[in-house]
């Protein structure tokens, strides 16, 4: 990975070498550890971190879901966030903040364990592939069924949620495919490994509702809101597998993937390569991160 200078540890600023752990942390052996991921553009009046508040609060709630108590507030974690970018002197880059159980008392129950938080920020290209969202890329419907919300929350960005996925992506990947797409435990799509997804049908744009399990994304929300000032209809409609297979256009959208166009499910064409309506998505979407369309303004966060 492309390292950086300094992680922001429990309140100071550590370097990059230094950024560690107990091997004993419980959040190690037990997955009880809540993170985000973030991004931080180069716009004409400098780095902006897209849509910080939004992550900021996703986080808490994750945490709370946990019953994890946070002993930063909201304004703490998203200062310390551009903190760390102004330090690390990035221009561009990922954000990875999280949330754990440290080093204690081992067993289940995480209630006395200290908690701690870590932010750590590198640069990260494009998630799928460098010609991904170009070219798009070739998924296959996971025989993995998407974690349960009566089995884990989905909502919660929780590390233990990604063992589900890390099976999914594993054996997609084996099977010589791209990315994973996930049916929920009724046999509704959900979504990607580690990305929502959309779909196109005859100029309108579905994706499936938060009561399919899904991870609410924040980029999801962002398109859906682009969709709006584009006027392309759109609706959270469930997706079952054939709709897959018979969709004009499909795409997978998340913070580390941006919008990366579908070109192929479980060896079905999906479209003709031009995926009208993805493109003019990515490109509001590039528009609004990169400042470029500013009625957005309130999504980008300048680091002072
Ligand atoms: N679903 C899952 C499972 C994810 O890991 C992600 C990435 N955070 C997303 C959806 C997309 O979320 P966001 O747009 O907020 O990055």
């Amino acid at each position: 990975m492309d390292e950086a200078d300094k992680v922001w540890m429990n309140g100071t600023f550590v370097d990059w070498s230094d950024a560690k752990v107990h091997v004993l942390t419980h959040a190690l052996h037990y997955g009880t550890a809540v993170f985000e991921g973030i991004r931080c553009y180069e716009t004409k009046h400098g780095a902006v971190v897209f849509r910080l508040q939004d992550h900021v609060r996703r986080l808490l709630n994750s945490a709370k879901i946990y019953m994890m108590p946070l002993p930063y507030t909201a304004d703490t974690i998203v200062q310390a966030v551009k903190d760390l970018v102004r330090v690390n002197r990035m221009n561009e880059c990922y954000i990875r903040p999280i949330a754990y159980y440290d080093y204690g008392v081992m067993g289940l129950n995480p209630l006395s364990n200290r908690v701690s938080l870590a932010i750590a920020s590198w640069k990260w290209g494009a998630y799928l592939g460098e010609d991904a969202s170009k070219r798009g890329v070739r998924c296959t419907v996971s025989s993995w069924r998407r974690i349960d919300p009566q089995t884990l929350p989905p909502q919660a960005k929780s590390s233990a949620n990604y063992a589900n996925g890390v099976l999914a992506k594993i054996e997609a990947v084996k099977s010589g495919y791209d990315e994973a797409i996930m049916l929920n435990s009724i046999g509704l799509v959900c979504e990607g490994t580690g990305e929502n997804i959309f779909r196109v049908k005859n100029h309108c744009l579905t994706t499936p509702p938060a009561s399919a399990g899904i991870l609410r994304g924040i980029t999801r929300d962002t398109i859906t809101q682009l969709a709006a000032d584009l006027n392309i209809d759109h609706r959270y409609l469930d997706i079952s597998r054939e709709e897959l297979y018979t969709a004009d256009e499909l795409f997978l959208c998340g913070t580390a993937a941006e919008l990366t166009p579908i070109n192929e499910v479980d060896g079905r064409k999906i479209g003709d390569g031009d995926w009208p309506v993805t493109r003019r998505l990515q490109s509001a979407y590039s528009d609004a991160v990169h400042g470029v369309e500013l009625k957005h303004s309130q999504w980008l966060e300048h680091l002072r």
